[in-house]
């Protein structure tokens, strides 16, 4: 017997057991939910300037610094992370694969990039809250967002159509994704509030 998805307005049927569609199923791990789409690089553009001017006024401002040292912290308990597990010590293989990315960020991005990536985020969800159709789809993003800031995560191939080079990422499983994210908001996640209230007080 086949049931409808589940999304409304679709008009495939569900996919084995379960309440979605073959694409929505798809888009639900790669987004976190499956009516997420993606935010943009170009949707974000606005959202990094704004930060980036208060980043630059408030250069002196040791909350920065504050920021890089937490980065810190979480890049250096998931460096330790992996050299147990290349001693041996088991892990949930997505702990280790978040783990990894996140060393990986940290090598190839610097912090006030991912500061500005990070925190234009939380402006946008503060902002656009419908944005975003779930928790879950706010950390997808936030971890896709910040995936893509290094260059060893993409590849690129040759749109014909376009007439470009298009960058294509190499996706991660969802509880990896989620677990970045859950990493990026204990470093960013407090400056990413106040942030976003010192914008919405300015502009009222
Ligand atoms: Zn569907």
């Amino acid at each position: 017997m086949s049931r409808p998805c589940s999304v409304s307005q679709c008009p495939e049927t569900a996919a084995g057991f379960g309440a979605l569609c073959n694409r929505h199923k798809a888009i639900r791990r790669r987004h976190g939910h499956p009516e997420q789409t993606g935010v943009t690089v170009q949707e974000l553009a606005p959202y990094r300037q704004r930060v980036r001017l208060r980043m630059e006024k408030n250069q002196g401002n040791q909350a920065w610094s504050i920021l890089a040292q937490r980065w810190g912290v979480v890049i250096d308990a998931a460096k330790a992370q992996e050299a147990e597990a290349l001693r041996g010590r088991a892990f949930m293989s997505h702990e280790r694969e978040a783990g990894q990315e996140l060393v990986k960020l940290a090598r190839e991005v610097p912090v006030e990039t991912l500061t500005e990536t990070v925190l234009a985020l939380f402006l946008m969800q503060e902002e656009q809250p419908r944005r975003f159709k779930s928790d879950a789809a706010f950390d997808a993003q936030l971890a896709r967002r910040a995936r893509a800031l290094t260059d060893t995560n993409a590849g690129t191939y040759w749109d014909d159509k376009a007439k470009r080079t298009k960058r294509v990422y190499r996706d991660v499983a969802p509880r990896t994704l989620a677990v970045i994210a859950e990493h990026i908001k204990a470093a960013f996640g407090v400056a990413g509030l106040y942030v976003a209230r010192l914008e919405q007080r300015e502009n009222e």
